[in-house]
């Protein structure tokens, strides 16, 4: 795989692009084109004669089986590899699918993969369960100490994959750092920027190789798709189009339609929604009955500790407006227990060791008023 050469620029200012999203164009539409891009709900494209479907099934030039590729996969790819200013990109099934896709595209049987000690617990289930029987070997590393990854990488490490934000204490990786590692050992470093997203931070710019997201999050931002996307150079992202064709992992055309249409506001929810959690930030840390919040002073996500497993119930009964879901990224404020959820699959040991304790609470701030949201929690928290 070509290694990237770091900075990548963005064509457009993020604004301009992410409004007007980048949409493919399949032939045919002579008689008009549709203002809003239609949803290609089709199994299957027709050709006038033989010939013409060859390109399709030979090259991917145009579209001819749905697995393949559809229009709606394409635009919300090429709409990310836009905000992200990768040359190129890939829809998948799901977060979790792209992850699959950047490791088998990165590596090969017998590879160390590093990951991100605390990365999202699908994530790492995904890691050791799975890809370990596609013969990849994983150490899971502290990826806040550079040197720590270093070291991995001196023991012949292929591909390091990081989170921009951690889950769900929101720690931050030194990608520039641990970039230039990587560089130095000609490994892959593959940046999960799901919870940055790339109004915050675009990690190819900072030397990372690879750049993920679960879309389901925040470039989608309404709670209603299912969907992932690999960026990055294009002759990596040509295999991970490859995979996603031979193991079955598109997206389907309904969620990519989704994911691209909620990208169009995405700098907006951003915007509002961080302002959201700086606001929240401070009003939590002045409460008597928050023990501690996690917040690195940007992006839409905080955690913040109450006593116990009883007063983070106590919290999510009393405050119903906030709905309680295991999701996050959405234009609604929604509240989480990681114990529970993200993080449900580790031991409790090992939950502890990463400080998830039983009273943690992971606020994903939506686009409501402060104001509102604030009364909401404040009562909340009085009966907490
Ligand atoms: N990466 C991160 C940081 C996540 O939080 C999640 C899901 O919560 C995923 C990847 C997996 O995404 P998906 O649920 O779309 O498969």
């Amino acid at each position: 795989m070509r290694k990237s050469t770091p900075p990548y620029p963005l064509r457009k200012s993020l604004a301009t692009l992410a409004a007007r999203g980048v949409r493919a164009e399949p032939p045919g539409h002579e008689l008009g084109r549709p203002s809003s891009e239609p949803i290609y709900q089709t199994a299957v494209f027709d050709f006038p004669d033989i010939a013409a479907s060859e390109p399709a099934l030979d090259h991917g030039e145009g579209y001819a089986y749905a697995r393949y590729g559809r229009p709606n996969e394409t635009s919300l790819a090429s709409s990310v590899a836009a905000l992200e200013g990768a040359e190129a990109a890939v829809a998948t099934s799901s977060g979790t699918a792209a992850v699959l896709c950047a490791v088998l595209v990165a590596t090969r049987p017998g590879d160390l993969v590093l990951c991100q000690r605390d990365a999202y617990g699908g994530t790492r289930l995904l890691l050791e369960r799975e890809l370990t029987q596609f013969g990849r070997k994983l150490e899971l590393v502290d990826a806040y100490e550079p040197a720590k990854v270093a070291d991995g990488l001196s023991r012949g490490a292929r591909f390091v994959l990081v989170e921009t934000l951690s889950n769900p204490l929101l720690r931050e990786v030194d990608v520039a750092a641990l970039a230039w590692h990587c560089r130095s050992y000609t490994a892959q470093l593959c940046v999960d920027n799901t919870f940055a997203t790339p109004v915050l931070r675009r990690p190819l710019s900072l030397g990372a190789d690879l750049v993920l997201h679960s879309a389901t999050k925040f470039l989608g931002g309404h709670h209603d798709c299912v969907v992932g996307v690999l960026a990055g150079p294009a002759p990596a992202i040509a295999e991970a189009r490859g995979l996603v064709t031979r193991l079955g992992l598109n997206a389907p055309a309904f969620d990519a339609w989704l994911a691209a249409r909620g990208m169009r506001t995405l700098h907006l929810r951003i915007e509002r929604a961080e302002q959201n959690a700086r606001t929240l930030a401070e009003k939590l840390r002045a409460h008597p009955h928050v023990r501690s919040v996690h917040y690195p002073s940007w992006g839409a996500v905080l955690t913040f500790e109450l006593e116990d497993r009883a007063a983070a119930e106590r919290l999510v009964r009393a405050c119903p407006q906030i709905h309680y879901a295991p999701s996050l990224g959405g234009v609604e404020t929604t509240l989480a227990h990681p114990a529970t959820s993200s993080h449900r699959s580790l031991a409790p040991a090992e939950r502890a060791a990463l400080g998830i304790g039983d009273g943690l609470l992971r606020l994903s701030l939506g686009i409501e008023d402060a104001d509102d949201l604030w009364s909401e929690l404040a009562r909340g928290l009085t009966k907490s």
